[in-house]
């Protein structure tokens, strides 16, 4: 039987701390430290006032709640204290707990539980995991969405059709009075056809996941003056960058995190692209294009131009530097000036040139809308159908691989014990996302990088 586990679930420093426990042990180490206002005995999911007592002293008056197994979030008994924030409270409350017998949790203990204990597959306890680092109600809407189990449902209903189609095979190997031929092979070939096209498409998802939950790196780059920091600022909504009129004052790179809805840019204001015989500023323009490089790989570039003059040399060398980005706009800045840029020649060069005076803080909201768009990230998918991390994307993908090539083996009148074997691959990289075949030191891994008390 696993030990009791307790740990504090709240962030230091609030009105309230959580204490949580969870094993067989739970009721019995509530109600020793625990006793409900007027010697009432505790009803099991009541929130109970009452009084905290250690070693004989009241140390505080809280709420507590006890959970009986196995409709809990672990799957054993489970109680809650809800101590006032105080850290010595909260502390002498777990030392507490600790020597009647219970543990330290560990990181994502709790969760670990729950999915080792059915509770959940693992697809939903990493969801858990990206509900409590959600760093914007979007990212958080899908971490719930994955939660409600559409998805887990969904592939594990692919398991079981998968399951039943080896069956299908194997019954012909074990028996050779069987015939492959009588089994149902175009409808095998086009549900094996059918999810290989989904898992196909969650595979493809995990770009946008990945933006969704990390945030984009974003650049601004442009020739000197063009307005790159005023336009960080602008979108900022306060003062971060140096502002001037001098030529190369900004000359390192500053970054700042800006939300914009549910898009979370990582955004760098870099020093102008130019060449320069100044040191100091040699080492800013290096930073920069390191900066760009990763902003025009992974994320998004937004060239800044000086729409008041016409396109000089410098802006030219621009164009050049970010012309294979994966995503870039061409924010054409100072539309409050009698425009004198070339625009057609910059449509030329971005699929999206967006006007706007980041001075008079005009036309940010367009340049919000095209990158909403660029990214992906207006319209997600209700039933949490977005792939977040890597390794549920690169399982995915190798599922899909091992269907494509059942299907072919399938089409070409392969032997039924090869077309078994690829099945069985399927299922097993489906199992990795869910849990369901996971090695024990993956799933530590997994887990440790929860928080303690989740
Ligand atoms: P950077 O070198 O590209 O970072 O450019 P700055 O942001 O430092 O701006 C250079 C100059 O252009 C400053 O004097 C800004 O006030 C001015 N500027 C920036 N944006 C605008 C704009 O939208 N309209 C006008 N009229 N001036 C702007």
């Amino acid at each position: 039987m696993a030990q009791t586990i307790a740990a504090l679930s709240t962030a230091p420093g609030g009105a309230i701390g959580i204490v949580r426990i969870s094993g067989e042990q739970a009721e019995e180490y509530l109600s020793a430290l625990f006793t409900p206002t007027g010697g009432r005995p505790l009803v099991p999911r009541m929130l109970t006032y009452g009084t905290l007592s250690v070693h004989g002293q009241v140390i505080d008056r809280p709420m507590a709640v006890y959970f009986p197994a196995p409709a809990t979030y672990t799957g054993e008994p489970m109680a809650e204290i809800h101590c006032h924030g105080s850290s010595a409270v909260l502390e002498e409350t777990l030392r507490a707990l600790f020597a009647l017998g219970a543990r330290q949790a560990q990181q994502g203990e709790f969760t670990k539980r729950a999915f080792l204990n059915g509770k959940m597959d693992l697809f939903e306890a990493e969801a858990v995991n990206d509900l409590v680092c959600a760093q914007s109600a979007q990212a958080a809407a899908l971490a719930t969405a994955q939660l409600g189990g559409h998805i887990s449902t969904e592939f594990s209903e692919m398991r079981e059709k998968l399951v039943a189609m080896c069956a299908q095979f194997l019954a012909v190997i074990d028996y050779p009075d069987e015939e492959i031929e009588d089994l149902p092979l175009t409808e095998m070939r086009q549900t094996l056809e059918q999810m290989r096209t989904r898992l196909t498409t969650l595979c493809t998802s995990y770009e946008r996941g990945r933006a969704l939950r990390e945030g984009l790196p974003c650049a601004i780059v442009g020739r000197p003056n063009a307005g790159k920091s005023t336009l960080l600022n602008a979108l900022l909504g306060y003062d971060r960058a140096i502002v001037t009129d001098i030529a190369g004052t900004t000359r390192d790179t500053v970054e700042e995190t800006l939300r914009l809805g549910g898009l979370i840019l990582r955004l760098q204001d870099t020093a102008g692209l130019r060449e320069t015989e100044d040191p100091v500023e040699q080492i800013g323009v290096s930073r920069a294009k390191d900066a760009v490089t990763l902003a025009k790989e992974t994320g998004v570039v937004l060239a800044v131009f000086d729409g008041s003059q016409p396109l000089g040399e410098d802006d030219r060398l621009v164009i050049e530097q970010v012309r294979d980005a994966k995503r870039a706009v061409a924010v054409v800045n100072k539309s409050d000036l009698l425009t004198q840029m070339d625009l057609e020649e910059l449509q030329g060069c971005f699929a999206q040139v967006v006007q706007l005076s980041a001075k008079q803080r005009d036309g940010l909201d367009r340049l919000i809308d095209t990158l909403m768009e660029l990214t992906g990230i207006r319209d997600l998918p209700q039933d949490g159908g977005l792939i977040t991390n890597l390794r549920q994307a690169e399982a995915l993908s190798h599922t899909a691989e091992s269907l494509e090539q059942a299907c072919r083996q399938l089409g070409a009148g392969f032997s039924p014990d090869v077309i078994v074997y690829e099945i069985e691959q399927a299922i097993d990289c489906l199992g990795r996302v869910t849990g369901a075949h996971v090695q024990e030191d993956i799933i530590d891994y997994i887990f440790a990088n929860f928080c303690v008390g989740k």
